[in-house]
């Protein structure tokens, strides 16, 4: 492990998990030196601990430190670069908090659910009675967590395939991979590094932990997965430790619990179920410990998050859904039609298999944004589709259209880029404007 006295880290990029290690390393005594290419006003140097050296408005590596990459810089940038010439080792928070961590780490990646499944996941194990900490790419920075945690406690990490890119010696207790789809292969350059980014979740797992992996993926049904690894595999056939069918979910041939028991709807949740109880039990809880928590678990901002009835038309917020592939899940989650507001930023995502699910599963569509051309030539000529500028001209629209009974979802399978500052932003922006209209024409 690192000493103070041999040891001197760089920290390349000061956003959230930069800070949160730089302060962790000056906090434990080590010599530390973050940069970030930004100028200094607009960099969060007041959040640093003192004993953090500072170079704003430039890359900077010492000769032979540890380098602490950000997330956030992509392969072969100029700073990339840097930590690969300079670095005596390239790590990510996520890695550094792996050699570092007193208690088991139940970490989850995958192209979509990560969250869901992962809050739940935190959820599951602090219902069966453990100290749990929920971070890494969802709430906290996994630094800022590490010192409240001891060997009882257990860490449940979301990492993405950016913080994977530096993951040498990652090994967590538990590693889940939820599916993988097209998404971010501006970052990693193609689809086999993206894919291979998330493979390295387990590549340093061996015998006494645990792999949970979706049995339905094509993908990683071709993963080969390390010796001894004791994997679970959760989806739609009995043959997997944990299934479901249209009712319930069974594990290991059991009846586990009714979907209707639950607060969380929709198939693609009912996968984030199975993924996080495929974690979660026999290594850490039986079912018994953790089925009030899943009960009460009501999902998260902006994934199918109800906003309001207005004269009879229901209204949902999946702002979140920022690539087709995770609109997919919300087109598929229920059985009666419902009206698709859609569109956005333009990411060069393929939309042929979404405009098919667009006429087969909606009412009708309303698309905006950038995309929405190319997303409306896509869908089989016939189906109602309309299209319009922006957000609140696609919500007045929908507003003609629905009729009681009927139900709205925000699902814009692009991101929210341009018109909005994140998918956040795109989610609260919708939901005012629902309440608007509840305020303005509401029964
Ligand atoms: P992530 O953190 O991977 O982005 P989230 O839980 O935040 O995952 O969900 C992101 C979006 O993906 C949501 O809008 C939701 O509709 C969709 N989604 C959630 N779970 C799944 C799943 N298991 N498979 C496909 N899409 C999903």
């Amino acid at each position: 492990m690192w000493k103070a006295s041999e040891h001197r880290f760089s920290v390349l990029g000061l956003a959230r998990t930069g800070v949160a290690a730089a302060n962790w390393l000056a906090r434990h005594g080590f010599d530390v030196l973050a940069s970030d290419p930004k100028p200094a006003s607009e960099l969060p140097l007041d959040k640093l601990h003192p004993a953090v050296k500072t170079a704003p408005g430039r890359n900077e590596v010492r000769e032979g430190d540890v380098v602490i990459i950000s997330p956030g810089i992509k392969p072969n940038t100029p700073a990339w670069n840097l930590a690969h010439e300079k670095g005596s080792q390239v790590l990510s928070d996520i890695d550094l908090f792996g050699r570092l961590c007193p208690c088991p780490i139940v970490a989850i990646t995958g192209t979509d659910g990560k969250s869901t499944t992962t809050a739940l996941t935190g959820e599951l194990l602090r219902g069966a009675g453990y100290k749990t900490f929920v971070g890494g790419n969802i709430g906290l920075a996994c630094m800022e967590g590490l010192d409240d945690l001891t060997s009882e406690s257990v860490a449940v990490l979301e990492v993405s395939c950016f913080q994977l890119t530096h993951c040498p010696s990652f090994s967590p207790a538990v590693a889940l991979v939820t599916n993988i789809a097209e998404d971010h292969v501006e970052y990693h350059g193609s689809m086999e590094a993206y894919i291979e980014a998330k493979q390295q979740i387990y590549a340093n797992m061996g015998p006494g932990q645990r792999l949970v992996l979706n049995g339905d993926d094509p993908e990683i049904a071709k993963w080969r997965v390390p010796a001894g690894v004791e994997v679970r595999r959760f989806g739609w056939k009995k043959e997997y430790e944990v299934w479901a069918d249209d009712q319930a979910v069974y594990v290991d041939g059991r009846r586990q619990h009714g979907h209707g028991e639950l607060k969380l709807q929709g198939r693609h949740n009912v996968e984030n179920i199975m993924a996080a109880v495929a974690a979660v039990e026999g290594r850490f809880a039986t079912a018994n410990r953790f089925l009030p928590a899943l009960r009460e678990f009501p999902g998260l901002e902006h994934r199918m998050e109800f906003v309001a009835t207005v004269n009879g038309v229901s209204w949902y917020n999946d702002s979140k859904a920022t690539n087709p592939h995770a609109a997919t899940a919300v087109l598929t989650a229920f059985s009666e039609r419902f009206w698709l507001l859609a569109g956005g930023y333009e990411k060069g995502s393929d939309f042929t298999e979404f405009g098919r699910l667009v006429a087969a599963k909606t009412l009708g569509a309303v698309l905006f944004g950038v995309t929405k051309q190319r997303i409306a030539d896509t869908i089989p000529s016939g189906h109602p589709v309309h299209i319009v500028e922006n957000l609140p001209q696609a919500v007045a629209k929908v507003a003609e259209l629905a009729r009681p009974g009927e139900r709205v979802i925000l699902a814009p399978a692009c991101a929210s880029f341009g018109e909005f500052k994140d998918f956040e932003h795109r989610g609260r922006v919708f939901k005012e404007l629902v309440r608007h209209l509840a305020e303005t024409r509401g029964a």
